[in-house]
């Protein structure tokens, strides 16, 4: 066995590249068996690794680079309880309230009233769809953070929404199972013509 050794300089650049270099994740469309399986916990060892804070890093880059609000784990391949989110200045979703960047790990979502709103909601996994889905106004969340730390806090309205629809992925299901029927489910296209009223 030999050994290369490459001058100190020289490793730290390729160390530097190594975790900087990011990539964007294929998504997982409906229909991939992956979708409708639960996903599993994700033990504090786990999240420790270097692999395992690259891909919440790709999860990211993926949700940015496709204008999502947020992705689940197994929406690319992944059967993990990790979910990513953030509403910044969005294209798909011009008119929502921002939602700083948030990683979730092992979720668990607690309704905090019995209202229901709907409103619609799209998915990175069932492209050019939009369709109405009734989900809670207000939730208790707790779960853990990409450290291992503990994160709890109250989400409303569309922060609240964004985090029931991707805590649907992490049990296997999505928005479509969600909605009280589907004669609202439209294209994109027929979306901005028949439903985007001003
Ligand atoms: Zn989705």
């Amino acid at each position: 066995m030999t050994t290369i050794r490459f001058p100190p300089s020289l490793q730290r650049l390729s160390c530097l590249c190594y975790e900087h270099r990011m990539a964007i994740l294929k998504v997982a469309r409906l229909g991939h068996p992956v979708l409708r399986k639960a996903t599993a916990p994700v033990s504090l060892r786990e999240i420790q690794a270097p692999s395992f804070q690259k891909l919440i890093d790709d999860m990211i880059e993926t949700m940015n680079e496709y204008d999502g609000v947020g992705l689940a784990a197994d929406q690319v391949h992944e059967s993990k309880q990790i979910a990513v989110l953030e509403v910044a200045a969005n294209a798909r979703y011009p008119d929502k309230p921002k939602v700083p960047l948030t990683v979730l790990i092992n979720p668990k979502i607690l309704p905090l009233t019995e209202e229901m709103e709907e409103d619609w909601e799209g998915c990175l996994s069932i492209p050019e769809l939009r369709g109405r889905v009734p989900r809670y106004k207000s939730i208790r969340v707790q779960a853990l953070d990409r450290n291992g730390q503990d994160l709890e806090f109250i989400a409303a309205d569309f922060h609240a929404r964004v985090i029931q629809h991707e805590w649907d992925h992490l049990n296997g299901k999505v928005y479509l199972d969600r909605m009280g029927d589907l004669s609202t489910l439209t294209f994109l296209t027929e979306f901005a013509r028949y439903w985007l009223k001003s």
